[in-house]
């Protein structure tokens, strides 16, 4: 056998990380090692590989603690200033980079995140190398777009899109594109007996009906149509409880207790549980009769994927990710974004038909089985790899 494929991939994330280092940790963990030899170019504190246990991985810190590059938002982009400010700081770590990839020697660069696409783009380019971004998210039309897409047309990335519409939102790049959507290891997500322990502690009783919509609590999740439609939900199914799992960063807590105040004003308040953060997803979904994702927009929308694999129903909005997870009426209902009325009457007629309801969960499950294993995901990138390394 020839030597193994030698693949960089890049994620400059220095907390604790979000989905994109959920996801490139899946792809690590999951991949075929006697194909390919991964080495992980990080910074220099990233939080969320400490606790990561994965044998044989190479890694490499590139970024250093505080880099001034990463300090620009991507807002701050529209100014000239801030772009050329940023042109001077990308100097440094894009050759830093590029002595990493050829001490490396590696065949092809993987980045995972929008400051990666640029920098590990221009160090790949630098030494001809093939490059593929992996893209999750929809940028608004503004100047991190722009740029991205300029520095699309410099470096030629073959780009990875989580969803059509992640896809669709970069062909002015002109780049191939190859729509691999997001997977989870559907061994680890299965469907679990509830825990009436658990259900006890959340201060549920067993015969009430739970929606749980699993979000960053952050505007553009729409928890706000939400509230609306449970409060109209709670007229026709009094036993209705809302579970509303995740936290705001901590830059948005005031939007939480705006949320809090309007599940007051609805005077649905009672019926509404925080539970914040939580480690136990699939814990809490097996607790769940209806997991709702009311996002204006989204790009992807992994929980929905989630949920399926553990046997729930869904309900989302009919934009961007949800579009391409969900088949309608047969694993979940799709309704209009902002429109709290459909939401509503979705979510009774899931509540108020509990045959229906399972046959959707059992549907959801063997799709995410069939189109959300992480093994298709790999399959799919391993094809974009071999034709990157044709392409050369
Ligand atoms: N999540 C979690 N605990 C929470 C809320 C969310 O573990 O309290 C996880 C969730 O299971 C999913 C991810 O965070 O894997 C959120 O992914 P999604 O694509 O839905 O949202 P986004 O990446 O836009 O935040």
């Amino acid at each position: 056998m020839g030597r193994k494929l030698r693949v960089a991939y890049i994620d400059q994330a220095g907390d604790i990380g979000g989905g994109a280092e959920e996801a490139l940790l899946d792809i690590l963990r999951y991949m075929d090692r006697e194909r390919i030899e991964p080495v992980l170019l990080h910074a220099e504190r990233a939080e969320w590989l400490r606790d990561v246990e994965m044998a044989e991985l190479r890694t490499r810190a590139v970024f250093p603690e505080s880099d001034p590059v990463f300090e620009h938002s991507r807002e701050a982009l529209s100014s000239l200033g801030e772009r050329l400010a940023g042109l001077w700081q990308s100097i440094g770590p894009v050759r830093k980079l590029r002595i990493a990839l050829s001490a490396e020697d590696v065949d092809i660069v993987h980045t995972n995140s929008l400051k990666c696409h640029i920098l590990g783009g221009l160090a790949a380019r630098w030494l001809r190398k093939p490059l593929v971004w992996d893209v999750r998210d929809i940028l608004e039309p503004g100047s991190a777009r722009s740029l991205l897409v300029e520095v699309a047309h410099v470096t030629h990335p073959h780009i990875v899109a989580m969803s059509s519409a992640v896809a669709e939102s970069l062909a002015d790049a002109g780049c191939d594109t190859t729509v691999v959507l997001g997977a989870r290891p559907m061994d680890k997500y299965v469907p679990l007996a509830p825990d009436e322990k658990l259900r006890e502690a959340i201060g549920l009783k067993p015969g009430d009906k739970v929606l749980s919509v699993i979000a960053r609590l952050t505007p553009w999740k729409g928890h706000q149509t939400l509230l609306d439609a449970f409060r109209r939900v709670l007229d026709d199914e009094p036993e209705a409880r809302l579970l509303v799992i995740g936290d705001s960063g901590f830059w948005t807590d005031d939007y939480r207790d705006e949320l809090k105040q309007q599940a007051e004003d609805l005077g649905c308040a009672e019926a509404v549980h925080w539970l914040g953060f939580r480690e136990d997803i699939p814990q809490l979904l097996a607790l769940t009769d209806v997991m709702v994702l009311p996002s204006k927009d989204e790009p992807f929308g992994i929980v929905l994927v989630e949920a399926m694999a553990a046997g729930k129903p869904v309900v989302a909005t009919r934009t961007g990710g949800p579009l391409d997870i969900v088949e309608e009426r047969v694993t979940g209902l799709l309704v209009e974004a902002g429109n709290d009325k459909q939401l509503a009457d979705a979510i009774l007629q899931l509540l108020g038909d509990p045959e229906r309801a399972a046959a959707m969960g059992k549907a959801g499950r063997k799709r995410a089985e069939e189109h959300f294993d992480i093994s298709r995901g790999l399959r799919q990138l391993y094809e974009v790899y071999d034709r990157v390394l044709e392409d050369k």
